[in-house]
């Protein structure tokens, strides 16, 4: 497979990665596995401080029932992130508990059946079960059967996060309380200068900040943010035998020292919300516990019960984009696509012609956000697609795929629609 840009005489030697998420602990494991010497640099005082900071986080994978670039992004991420859970899991307090998708309505019941036909994945990966078979599996009564990924589990994003940093604990360092405000480019020693640091390469991994940045502001108005919760949920005497992640219009995880983790809440914010102060709401912790009344009656977990049950929630920012893919890979030079692509508008050159592999991008700069709701599956692959394009490897995923994921599709898309970009 082909390297996505271009062939380059040196990889590397150092780089700087901005926020310690899971995306920026991604990239910072995947970067020093290649012997690249990494800084993370983060603004407030520990790693997984902002999306990445919930106590617990479920790993499954997010398939379509129609072949897409999306359902096969994800499809490949998740059997990546299975193999690096396979080897950490025990750091990260993962579970493979399986995830039964529940088909709580008919519509649903129809994508299931749909994604078990398309997945291409045999019977040990990806199983469609009746009611009683799932009863089995989830040790709860149902109200029906499920799509089941036996290799899907839970696991504490912060440890995962921690985990992938003390792989490579010579390699790594992170500077805490450390707000970047600007990239600059220093050309005389073809270096990055990043506040007081300096390096060959730069990540920008600053999940709902990713567009904060001179080079990538333009982003901005393609990303979506989304405020959700986690309630965490005292589990009862029916609710403690659930022994799978269950996914039905939320999800709720088994009880993790007899507390489950049950969410998640969406609300669409506006671009120009000013993000400091997200708060957890009772009306957040009600729709999430409605949801389980509903469709997981036999847990009783309802609003009877909530002042007993429910012991605390966490509410964060998502990121997600237009086409809900991610966006990752080099940051595209803007002025420069604006010109050589100008011809899009007039249909003098068609999209599918253009190759992103010539495009004109940053030296050695880079972009991995967008993850929306599973980052910590789709970080892991991430990382590794850019640090297999830093140090011209091939690529571990298909052309098309780094296609959709190219940050530039956006400035193309904008181009041939006759947007101001
Ligand atoms: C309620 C909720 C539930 C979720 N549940 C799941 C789940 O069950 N499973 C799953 O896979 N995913 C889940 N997600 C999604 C997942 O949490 C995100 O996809 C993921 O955490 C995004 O990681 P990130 O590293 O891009 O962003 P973040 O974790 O937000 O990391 C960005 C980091 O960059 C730092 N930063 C920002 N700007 C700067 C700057 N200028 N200088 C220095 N540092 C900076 C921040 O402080 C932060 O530490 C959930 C998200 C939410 C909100």
């Amino acid at each position: 497979m082909q390297n996505q840009y271009f062939t380059k005489a040196q990889k590397p030697k150092t780089a700087i990665i901005i926020g310690a998420g899971i995306a920026g602990c991604a990239i910072a494991f995947a970067l020093a596995k290649r012997g690249i010497r990494v800084k993370i640099v983060e603004k407030n005082n520990k790693i997984a401080n902002e999306a990445s900071g919930n106590i617990i986080g479920v790993a499954y994978p997010r398939l379509t029932a129609k072949s897409s670039d999306f359902g096969d992004f994800y499809k490949q991420s998740f059997l990546y992130a299975k193999n690096i859970l396979q080897e950490i899991g025990d750091k990260t307090s993962f579970k493979q508990s399986g995830c039964l998708m529940l088909n709580y309505n008919l519509k649903i019941k129809k994508r299931n059946i749909d994604i078990f036909k398309n997945t291409g994945w045999d019977n040990s990966s990806v199983k469609l079960l009746n009611k009683k078979q799932a009863e089995d599996i989830a040790g709860v009564a149902l109200n029906c059967g499920g799509i089941f990924y036996p290799y899907a589990g839970y696991l504490s994003p912060p440890k995962l996060c921690q985990a992938l940093l003390d792989m490579y604990v010579d390699m790594i360092d992170v500077e805490f309380k450390c707000k970047i405000n600007s990239i600059d480019r220093n050309g005389q020693k073809q270096k990055w200068q990043v506040g007081k640091f300096e390096a060959d390469m730069v990540v920008i991994a600053s999940g709902r900040e990713i567009a904060n940045f001179e080079q990538t502001k333009w982003l901005c108005k393609y990303l979506q943010f989304i405020a959700g919760q986690v309630s965490h949920i005292k589990a009862n005497k029916y609710s403690q035998n659930l022994r799978t992640v269950i996914a039905h219009d939320g999800y709720i995880s088994p009880a993790v020292e007899n507390i489950h983790y049950a969410g998640a809440t969406f609300h669409r914010l506006d671009n120009s919300t000013d993000f400091t102060n997200i708060i957890e709401t009772m009306v957040d912790n009600t729709e999430n516990i409605s949801k389980i009344a509903q469709n997981l009656p036999a847990l009783n977990i309802n609003k009877n019960t909530i002042d007993m049950n429910l012991v605390g929630a966490r509410a964060q920012i998502r990121v997600s984009t237009k086409d809900h893919l991610p966006v990752i890979g080099r940051v595209p030079k803007l002025v420069n696509w604006k010109v050589e692509y100008g011809d899009l508008k007039y249909g003098k050159i068609l999209e599918k012609d253009i190759n992103f592999k010539y495009s004109s991008y940053f030296s050695n700069l880079y972009l991995i956000g967008g993850l929306g709701s599973h980052g910590m599956t789709s970080a892991l692959l991430a990382g590794e697609i850019i640090a297999s394009d830093a140090c011209c490897e091939a690529s571990p995923v298909l052309n098309k795929t780094l296609r959709a994921v190219n940050v530039g599709r956006y400035i193309v898309r904008a181009i041939k629609r006759g947007e101001v970009i």
